[in-house]
């Protein structure tokens, strides 16, 4: 049994007797796991770039690929509508997807890849902004536990360069990201192999010979992300504040890395965390700016300390750190990749939490403004942006708020913390290059800030 009930209640026969609808249980990932359940059905809309590396990517992962629909369930649905440029373009795009949604499986995909804004061109400019309204339609509409997602590549963008997001996309390990825009440039850094997707990459452990540094990693999101990014491959420093110190000892080593026991708003810390990757570890390739505090009251009745606390945790440490990996070029090595940890709070605004939102769309504002400065270093930074996730923190809701909250997504439940996690590992891949400065939700497409 799970900590969400109705869920497991939907699903019992006495439920499907009576009419209520199911809430799905999301296929996630677990490693050996196929890519896809089911086969893929592969199409191109207009001159698509990318149908034929995607097709080559689900083959290599041991899949099928279908070029229309059958009669079997169909685990992924790919457009490559990169071409789309035209409103018949459109009409193209819709004359694919409508057979092939009513065949699409539980935990199915929908993955559109779309072209980027042409300004110059009214027309295309229109279809290429239409994809999005489409695919977060379709979202609304695909069932038990299906995902749509737009990827929006670069009009000089390779094929290789899409590779890691399609992957996790398609993939179970983006089980709670739903009805998400994200854009792909060319990637930051050393170009990747433009001959296409067969990258030496190991795909078992992707992150496999880089460091990780997550802050707030003695429990709840932080340590499911430490364990999710040890998986992978990489080697952890767990960081937390004292207090935690048993806690954090308890991640670090069962995910075989060190521990740090550090408060990120201390007045040395952001010297003290990069001197540490430096000396003990020869640098450090991610870092996870997870750790955050909220301390809610109305604006009305709201209080310095409140209001500076959740300032200094959530937003002014990462910043301070962040200053310091930019300013000394011995700690973040080459595809250097920082992921921060944002809130639905920080997009849709949340009664009670005007210094916790104003922290988290803060990171937001940060994030944006650092993507050019990171790239200069060959490095990328993003943030991941958690709905409702079912943590100590929502459990302790009251019964009517916390279900409020878990319902009103299109998967009609809460994320667990393991799905932020393997955003962030996405994120944290070498591989993924092209993704700076944005923004990914972890709410399964909540209707709050949408
Ligand atoms: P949590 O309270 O369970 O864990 C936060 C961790 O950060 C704790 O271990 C805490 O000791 C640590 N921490 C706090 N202040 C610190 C400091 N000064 N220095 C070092 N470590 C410090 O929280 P969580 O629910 O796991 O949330 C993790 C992150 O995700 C936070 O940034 C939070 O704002 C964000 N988030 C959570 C949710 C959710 O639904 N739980 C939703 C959106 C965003």
């Amino acid at each position: 049994m799970s900590n969400d009930l109705f869920r497991d209640l939907s699903n019992s026969p006495v439920a499907a007797r009576l009419g209520i609808p199911r809430v799905p249980v999301l296929r996630r990932y677990e490693p050996g796991q196929p890519l896809l359940a089911g086969p893929a059905l592969v199409g191109a809309v207009g001159a698509g770039r990318f149908a034929k590396a995607v097709s080559a990517l689900v083959e290599d992962a041991g899949g099928t690929v279908l070029d229309a629909p059958g009669d079997e369930k169909i685990a992924a649905v790919v457009l490559d509508a990169t071409g789309a440029r035209t409103i018949t373009d459109l009409a193209s795009v819709q004359a694919f997807l409508t057979p092939a949604v009513r065949r699409l499986a539980p935990s199915g995909r929908l993955l559109l890849l779309g072209p980027e804004p042409d300004g110059t061109d009214a027309e295309a400019a229109a279809v290429a902004q239409a994809l999005e309204g489409l695919v977060r339609s379709a979202g609304k509409e695909v069932r038990a536990g299906a995902t749509a997602n737009l990827l929006v590549v670069a009009a000089d963008a390779v094929p290789a360069a899409v590779d890691s997001s399609v992957r996790f996309f398609l993939s179970a390990r983006s089980a709670y990201v739903d009805g998400q825009v994200v854009r792909i440039d060319v990637p930051v850094g050393p170009a990747v192999d433009p001959a296409g997707m067969d990258a030496p990459v190991d795909r078992v452990r992707p992150l496999a010979g880089r460091v990780a540094v997550v802050t707030g990693a003695a429990r709840g999101i932080g340590a499911a992300i430490a364990d999710t990014l040890a998986r992978d491959g990489a080697s952890i420093v767990a960081v937390d504040v004292p207090a935690a110190g048993e806690a954090l000892a308890a991640v670090a080593n069962r995910t075989g890395g060190t521990a740090l026991q550090l408060d990120i708003t201390a007045d040395d810390a952001a010297a003290r965390l990069p001197a540490y990757l430096r000396d003990r570890h020869g640098g450090v390739d991610i870092v996870v700016h997870n750790a955050g505090i909220t301390r809610d009251k109305l604006l009305a009745n709201m209080d310095p300390e409140r209001w500076n606390a959740v300032l200094a945790v959530n937003l002014a440490a990462q910043l301070r750190i962040n200053d310091a990996l930019l300013a000394d070029d011995r700690v973040l090595r080459g595809a250097g990749r920082i992921v921060c940890v944002s809130s639905q709070s920080g997009i849709a605004g949340n009664r009670g939490q005007t210094n916790y939102a104003a922290s988290k769309a803060g990171v937001i504002g940060m994030v944006r403004a650092l993507a050019p400065r990171f790239a200069e270093r060959g490095a990328t930074i993003n943030a991941v942006a958690p709905g409702f996730i079912e943590t100590e923190m929502t459990a302790r809701m009251p019964l009517g708020t916390r279900e409020a909250g878990r319902r009103v997504n299109s998967l009609r439940q809460g994320g667990l913390p393991v799905d932020v996690a393997e955003t962030v590992g996405w994120l944290g891949q070498a591989e993924t290059g092209g993704v700076n400065g944005q923004v990914v939700r972890v709410c399964g497409q909540s209707i709050l800030g949408a």
